[in-house]
């Protein structure tokens, strides 16, 4: 689960990290007010003022802006707030719609007094799964897109892993703070920085934490400007509060609504339905969609009971989708019974009523014989297939762009 940079922030804080100061707000007012406490305890009138979506590469699409005084803040917050935000990590890029800003952040600005003096660097924690090990990955080129920085000087991404069995050592964090070139006050600021960036790491569950800038700033202290913080959903049983910040506004509406009903859905953008019970099941249904020449439009688990009520909800919200040429309907019928499966398909068909794509419906196990004769029997534009391939075959003969 993705979380906004003002609440990553939140968590860093309680860790002891440093972070740049500042106060999330909803309305202009509320933000002006944020203003006017951040210019007073920071007795300064500049301000950043940070739209909060969940993508980066906000400060291209100017989402991000420093205020120089009260009116110019006043100004930034009118035009971020409710603005269709582009960045290149928006759904399209910079060429696609963008996503709407509803929350901003009002932060002070960490650079001042000596902008000329401060330096960026990228730091980030993540699993690496190949070695089983978490990564500190780190570059002295901070403030911009990592993975160019990758491409264009590898030699400049540094990653130190930390072994599983000691944790964190203070050889790991001191050879991060060696490989940006640190030394004094700031090489020591900078192995603390570590230190409590990766006990927030381990004691939220995170599943990413990216700091992009690391501020290194003219009092050689060493600040969070920026925050992508990503947890673990499976912890997240033991993290009430991280739960609480979850903002569903962000998410993919369908999979929302999905979660809901209990159905495990993933948008995706092929031409091709699927209906399917048990993920691994679901894998294989997309393959074979793959080998029919159609493209999956959708994973959707609806786990152990497809009952009428489920289907229809299901077919629902594949229908919604316009890119949706067909439907595959793949049931093995183990502990549920294929007759009540195809019932409830039949029953779900009827009750949304005018069902345009053609639906291939392949049952297995159960009473997979009564199912396809009831199917078959329905009058509906249904198709029952038996084997994989048959219903391979069926999709491809009803694929328009195959
Ligand atoms: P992103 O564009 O979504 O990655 O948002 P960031 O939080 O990284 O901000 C974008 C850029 O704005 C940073 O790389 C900084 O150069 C700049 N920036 C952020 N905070 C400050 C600040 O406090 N003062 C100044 N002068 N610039 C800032
Ligand atoms: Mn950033």
């Amino acid at each position: 689960m993705n979380l906004h940079e003002y609440q990553g922030k939140s968590i860093l804080a309680k860790y002891g990290v440093p972070i740049q100061k500042g106060y999330a707000a909803d309305t202009v007012e509320e933000a002006m007010t944020k203003y006017d406490q951040l210019a007073k305890e920071e007795d300064s009138p500049f301000a950043v003022i940070k739209a909060q979506i969940h993508a980066g590469g906000r400060g291209k699409g100017g989402g991000v802006k420093l205020a120089k005084n009260r009116a110019e803040a006043k100004e930034h917050i009118t035009n971020i707030l409710g603005m269709q935000l582009k960045t290149p990590q928006t759904p399209g890029g910079m060429e696609g719609a963008g996503k709407q800003v509803n929350k901003i952040l009002v932060a002070e600005d960490a650079y001042a007094p000596d902008f000329d003096a401060c330096k960026e660097y990228y730091v980030s924690i993540l699993l690496d799964r190949a070695r089983q090990q978490n990564v500190i990955i780190h570059s002295v080129k901070g403030g911009m897109d990592i993975e160019a920085v990758a491409e264009e000087t590898p030699e400049l991404v540094h990653k130190t892993y930390i072994d599983p069995e000691l944790g964190l050592q203070g050889f790991d964090a001191r050879e991060v703070a060696f490989n940006l070139g640190l030394s004094g006050l700031a090489f020591k600021n900078m192995t603390k920085f570590i230190y409590k960036l990766y006990a927030a790491y381990l004691g939220a569950d995170a599943a990413l934490i990216e700091i992009n800038p690391t501020l290194h700033n003219a009092d050689d202290e060493i600040i969070a400007v920026d925050c992508k913080f990503s947890v673990d959903a499976n912890a997240l049983y033991r993290h009430k509060d991280i739960a609480e910040m979850r903002d569903t506004t962000e998410e993919d509406a369908t999979e929302v609504e999905a979660q809901g009903y209990g159905l495990n859905f993933v948008n995706l953008d092929g031409n091709v339905g699927c209906m399917v019970n048990g993920a691994g099941l679901a894998m294989a249904t997309m393959d074979i969609i793959k080998l029919s020449g159609g493209e999956p439009a959708n994973f959707l688990d609806v786990g152990g009971t497809a009952d009428a009520e489920r289907v229809e909800k299901a077919f629902r919200m594949i229908l919604r989708d316009d890119k949706v040429e067909a439907i595959l309907i793949n049931i093995f019928g183990g502990i549920v019974r294929c007759d009540r499966v195809a019932q409830g398909v039949i029953d779900a068909y009827k009750n949304i009523g005018d069902i345009k794509v053609p639906i291939i419906v392949r049952l297995q196990g159960t009473n997979a014989e009564m199912a396809k004769e009831m199917i078959d029997n329905s009058g509906l534009n249904v198709r029952s297939a038996v084997t994989l391939q048959d219903a391979a075959d069926v999709v491809k003969s009803v694929l328009k762009t195959a």
